[in-house]
């Protein structure tokens, strides 16, 4: 093994994705000391995959809207699950969010007169979702990137975090390893922003690519003394298609629905008849997916465990103008012409609705100068997001926990370090490369993901979720067999190794606390309790050594709550996109 690299630095931001970019910015723009670290490509972020755009009311296009109805157009889509607190502060910092972009070069999509051009976008009472053609997210990290550039922050996308370093509730640090020459690295800093993603690639079929969200926040935040909060609210895109199986999952666009497309079983039946005879396919993500999930589950889906979504009776001219980059991926992945063939898809884990539990302040975690922020974090969506606001959610608390980091860092009057912290650290990675267990990382990673998708996917009961979790404690006890082996290509294997702890740590809380949310509420679906609790009406939050503890919700502030409980018309023709 390599010799130990040490770094330094006054705050250490974890994730170079849309939220690690916009505190990393707020840090040195205040002239504090940051450093900024990732597992991939800092140009290819999970951030890049967003497609349809950010939330802000700024009244471009719908002049009634503020920030009040943002605030209740949230609240509501997440079935007041979400911390009220947090929803204010996004829904009254997003114009700030969006400000901040402009000003860095964005290249926002604008009217003629050169307004901001804003468009609906799912449960939105206004069209409030401004954007950049479908690479929305794309365009937010190039952003952000030549900002950071214009800084000289530095960034080091090629480092793995595996620990956080903590002294009696206090972070210090983190411990790592080079992913390319597999040098140990440990790093000293005063505070520490963990921005590294979600959860969602815990599942078999999802959104996110092989080495992105395989909950490694949850491990490093929980091993650190923090707490997860809502680990079982995961919002399930209903349509992801299923091969090539190293592609499983890319998404076809909700747009595919929304001009016209029709979604088959295996027997022809146009199912959505059965669940939503009104608005058909054009009815709301959490029930389409749910919809294809039950006709697969009860037999009447394809031979490969999908349904046939079917735009090729629209003119071909539509669907190269209206859906252009579904045209080219399934040429590209499948060399299937949608023009004349249906897609076949199935429901796929998008986005983790929960995370670190985090205060609505400074997205503080408990733990003395450690934050969370982004995907990583929690509250902003309780059971269901709205379409657009988890790239404001970036923006926006990436300024002010950058700020709050800030501000804690450089007023510490001491420091303290444990080495025994560091020791751990340093010996769970020197004892992964010193083994030779029989057991492959990837190979036990698929199986976690299998059990993830058999007994946690769209709809869940007490019995599923039980053996889910006795096949989990097998695969526990299997992982501490793990055999690493890294070769001149690189330490990519001893990453795999850490994935699959993170994984295996997430599928835990997800599995405990799904057990726990005895009801059916937004995305969580329980077979065995298919009403909504008012009694639940909470956060189920998780740690090892706790387990599982219920919070409730605190009630809307008067500033929106008779807008978040209005009725609203809830009419999606015109709104989807991704
Ligand atoms: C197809 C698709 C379309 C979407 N469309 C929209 C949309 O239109 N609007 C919207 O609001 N949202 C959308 N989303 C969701 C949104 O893109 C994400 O929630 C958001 O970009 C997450 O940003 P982040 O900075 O929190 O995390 P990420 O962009 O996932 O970045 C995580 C960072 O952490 C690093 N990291 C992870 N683990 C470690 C570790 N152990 N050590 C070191 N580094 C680590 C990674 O390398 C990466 O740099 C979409 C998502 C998908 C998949």
């Amino acid at each position: 093994m390599r010799d130990e690299r040490l770094l330094s630095t006054s705050v250490l931001v974890i994730g170079t994705g849309g939220a690690g970019l916009r505190a990393s910015i707020e840090l040195a723009e205040r002239g504090i000391q940051v450093l900024a670290v990732g597992k991939r490509r800092k140009h290819d972020a999970h951030t890049t995959l967003a497609a349809g755009g950010i939330n802000a009311a700024l009244g471009t296009m719908d002049p009634d809207d503020s920030w009040q109805q943002h605030a209740a157009d949230t609240l509501r889509e997440s079935y007041f699950l979400a911390d009220p607190a947090i929803v204010e502060v996004v829904a009254r910092n997003a114009a700030r969010g969006i400000d901040d972009l402009e000003r860095w070069g964005m290249p926002f999509a604008r009217e003629a007169d050169g307004r901001i051009s804003q468009r609906f976008f799912g449960a939105h009472r206004y069209r409030r979702t401004a954007y950049a053609g479908d690479y929305t997210g794309l365009e937010i990290q190039r952003t952000l990137l030549r900002r950071a550039r214009e800084l000289e922050v530095p960034i080091v996308d090629s480092i793995y975090i595996t620990r956080l370093l903590v002294d009696e509730g206090r972070i210090f640090g983190a411990y790592g390893f080079d992913i390319v020459d597999g040098t140990p690295v440990l790093i000293h800093a005063d505070a520490v922003i963990l921005a590294a993603g979600g959860h969602t690639r815990i599942w078999r079929n999802t959104s996110s690519r092989r080495d992105e969200n395989t909950g490694d926040s949850f491990r490093l935040a929980a091993l650190a003394g923090a707490r997860i909060r809502d680990a079982e609210l995961v919002q399930f895109h209903p349509s992801g298609i299923l091969e090539p199986a190293d592609a499983a999952g890319t998404l076809v666009s909700e747009a595919a629905r929304g001009e016209g497309g029709i979604l088959r079983n295996a027997l022809g039946e146009r199912f959505m008849e059965r669940y939503d005879p009104e608005r058909m396919e054009l009815s709301t993500r959490d029930r389409v997916a749910l919809a294809s999930y039950t006709e697969i589950a009860e037999g009447r889906g394809t031979e490969n465990g999908g349904v046939l979504l079917d735009v090729s009776h629209l003119p071909r001219e539509t669907i190269f103008e209206k859906l252009p980059r579904v045209y080219r991926t399934l040429i590209d992945l499948q060399m299937l012409d949608i023009t004349a063939q249906p897609i076949e898809v199935a429901p796929t884990a998008h986005y983790s609705m929960g995370g670190v539990w985090v205060r609505a302040d400074d997205h503080g975690t408990g733990v003395d100068g450690l934050y969370a922020i982004g995907e990583a974090s929690s509250g902003l969506h309780g059971a269901n997001r709205l379409g657009g606001n988890s790239l404001i959610e970036l923006l926006v608390y990436g300024r002010i926990t950058g700020e709050e980091a800030a501000a804690y860092a450089t007023g510490l009057t001491s420091i303290r370090r444990s080495p025994e912290a560091v020791a751990e650290a340093r010996a769970e990675v020197a004892k992964l490369l010193g083994d030779r267990g029989t057991e492959t990382p990837r190979m036990l990673q698929r199986q976690v993901r299998n059990v993830m998708t058999e007994h946690a996917g769209v709809v869940r009961s007490e019995e599923g979720l039980r053996a889910g979790l006795t096949k989990l404690t097998e695969l526990e006890e299997r992982a501490t067999h793990l055999g690493v082996h890294p070769d001149i290509a690189g330490f990519d294997d001893l990453a795999h190794a850490f994935d699959l702890y993170g994984s295996l740590l997430a599928a835990r809380a997800t599995l405990e606390c799904a057990l726990e949310r005895r009801e059916t509420r937004g995305a969580h679906n329980r077979s065995d309790f298919p009403e909504q609790d008012d009694a639940l009406r909470g956060s189920f939050v998780w740690s090892p050594t706790t387990g599982v503890t219920f919070e409730p919700v605190a009630e809307a502030p008067e500033s929106f709550r008779d807008l978040a409980y209005a009725d609203i018309d809830t009419a999606v023709a015109g709104k989807l996109v991704e």
